[in-house]
Order: structure tokens, then sequence, then C-alpha cells
């Protein structure tokens, strides 16, 4: 019989939990009534460093129902490295895990469907959206411009999933191999290979709270996304000064013609528009370079994802 870890990353969701933590609890009940999963499996929630009451919520839950456990990290490290924490942690107990929002937005149900698929061999279900009516149209355009140029740049991912998904225990030691930093998990888990398909859901509102994710951070977890996975933008590049050079090679014949010809004038307008130009293009290139060499800064400090400060396990006790 499987069993199965529902992870759930939380950051200043004491308002949320309380609501949504029955839930998963109920969920697990239901499934081992039915004898679905075992006794053994259990709700993870991921305390990331909240700033609130959400670990002495989480710790109450665990002392009154078998079926919680949580484990507090030292610090806020984002949700995805929050994440992973969950994941890793529950990996060597786990035959499957299924991560999902603590704040009720992915559809408890698609439990039942990642199950059936994970008993039918898939090693990765990837939780997708069927449609964004519940968004607001700011978060849905913004959300499609993500998906679209994400993808331009080279990053391949799995439309409208995030990072509701079911991944098997060996999915999850071929996730452990990748020890990256610049942690950007739909991008990295479709890398681990196995067999894979995906089911789909209606996203709900929120429970209550509000989302961590603002406009800034989605472009954040764009750019890091994007640099994390692909290198197309240093490969834009060089195709960019590519082209800019063969056109300055046009033009320096040009003007070289046109002197020789004495035919050349006071050319104060294009003069301004080339070192505007070409001041912008190298600043944004080198931008782009900073970008990474960001990336490789971090990579080699390799400095941990995360740390755990306490957790609800029995064995981890002191
Ligand atoms: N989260 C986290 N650490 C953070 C920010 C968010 O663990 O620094 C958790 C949060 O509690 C939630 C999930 O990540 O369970 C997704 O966050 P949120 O619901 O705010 O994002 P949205 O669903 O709006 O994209
Ligand atoms: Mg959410």
């Amino acid at each position: 019989m499987t069993t199965l870890y529902l992870v759930i990353p939380c950051y200043n969701e004491e308002t949320v939990l309380p609501v949504t933590a029955p839930l998963f609890a109920d969920k697990l009940s239901a499934l081992q009534a039915t004898g679905r999963i075992s006794g053994d499996s259990r709700v993870l929630f991921v305390d990331d460093g909240s700033k609130d009451t959400t670990w002495s919520v989480i710790s109450a839950l665990a002392a009154d129902n078998r079926l919680v456990e949580g484990v507090r990290l030292s610090r806020n490290r984002g949700h995805q490295n929050a994440l992973l924490a969950g994941l890793l942690t529950a990996k060597d107990k786990a035959d499957a895990t299924i991560s999902m929002d603590c704040d009720g937005q992915d559809d408890i149900h698609t439990v039942d469907k990642m199950l059936d698929e994970y008993e039918a061999g898939c090693d990765i279900v990837y939780g997708v959206r069927a449609d964004r009516s519940t968004d607001s149209v700011f978060k849905r355009g913004t959300a499609r411009a993500f998906y679209r140029f994400t993808r331009l740049m080279g990053m391949e991912s799995v439309y409208d999933h995030a990072d509701c998904r079911l991944m098997s225990r060996r999915a999850l030691e071929g996730l452990a191999q990748f020890k990256e930093v610049n942690l950007y998990l739909r991008g990295l888990v479709p890398l681990v290979g196995y067999r894979s398909t995906s089911v789909y859901y209606d996203r709900m509102e929120r429970t209550a709270g509000k989302s961590h994710y603002s406009l800034r951070r989605m472009m954040r977890l764009a750019v890091d996304g994007i640099t994390s996975l692909s290198t197309r933008p240093l490969k834009m590049i060089t195709a960019l000064g590519l082209t800019v050079s063969l056109v300055s090679l046009g033009m320096i014949v040009w003007s070289l013609a046109r002197h020789f010809t004495d035919a050349t004038v006071a050319g104060w307008a294009s003069q301004m528009c080339v070192t505007l130009f070409l001041g912008g293009v190298q600043l944004l290139c080198v931008g782009v370079l900073g970008e990474y060499i960001g990336k490789i800064y971090a990579e080699v400090k390799a400095r941990p994802r995360y740390i755990v400060q306490e957790s609800t396990f029995e064995e981890d006790a002191p």
C-alpha cells in the first residue's frame, strides 16, 4: 500500500491553516479508510520561517492529530526552498509525495486523480489548471505573459502547472541529486525524467490571507527560472551583437563613401541616435551577463538551501 505525504509550504498563514489543515487531514483519513494509502501517510507542513504564529498552529495541529507533522525552517527561504525542504524530508518516509499550496487553492480532490496515475505507473503527475476563470484579469494576463516569455527564452515548463504535483520516491531521489541553489522546481522536475502525465483541476480562490506573489516577485521568479534553466538569452546577445555589427559595417562603408564624396553634413541627430542606441544595447547585454554571473556566484558558494530548526517527527526529537 502506498505511503503518501502531502507536502505543504506555509509562510505567515496563521489565518489560513486552521481552516485548510483539517481538509488535508480529512482527505488522508478518507483515503486510509478505503485502504488506498497506508496508515503511515501524513500531512507535512513546512513553516518557511513565518513571522506570525504559524509554527504554533502547526505544532498544535501535530499534537492533536497523528496524521499531521511539521518541519520548521530557521528563516524565510521562499516558497521553492520550503517546498524542497518538505520534499526531501518526506523522501525517506513516503512512497509518493503530493505538494500543494496551504491556502486551499489547489483542489484537494486532485489527490485521487494523482494517485490513480501513480498506481498506473507514473512517477511524476503534474497538476494543471483547467482554466483561470477564478483569477483576476491582471493575474491571468501576467501569468500568460510569464509562460510565453519564459518559453521564448528557452525555458521548457508545463503550461499552467504551478507546484501542485505528485512525485514518486525514485523521482524525489532523482531531484535530490540536483544540487543547485537557484531553485526553480517547475523547470527542474521535468529534467528528472521518468514517466509523467498531467491531471486537470479547477483552482479556487484563496481561503484567507493574501498572495505572496506580487508582480515584482513574479518577474523575479521568471528571471530566476530563465537564468537557472536556459542559456538562450546569452545566445540572443550573440545574435544581437552580430546583427548590430553587420549593420554598423554597412554604416561605416556608407559614412566613408559620404566623406570622400564631400557630402558630409553636421549630423547631430544621427550621432545622438547611434550613441544612445548602442549605449542602451550594451548596458542591457551587460545586465544579462550580470544575471548569469550572479547565478554562478551563488552556485559556487553552495550555501545550504534551507536549515531545519525543529520538527515534530519523534525520531528527530532531542
Ligand atoms: N510560501 C512559502 N514561502 C514564501 C512565500 C510563500 O512557503 O516565502 C507558501 C505559501 O504559504 C503558500 C505557497 O507558498 O502555501 C504559495 O504562495 P501563495 O499562495 O502566496 O502564492 P499564489 O498561490 O498566490 O501564487
Ligand atoms: Mg496560493
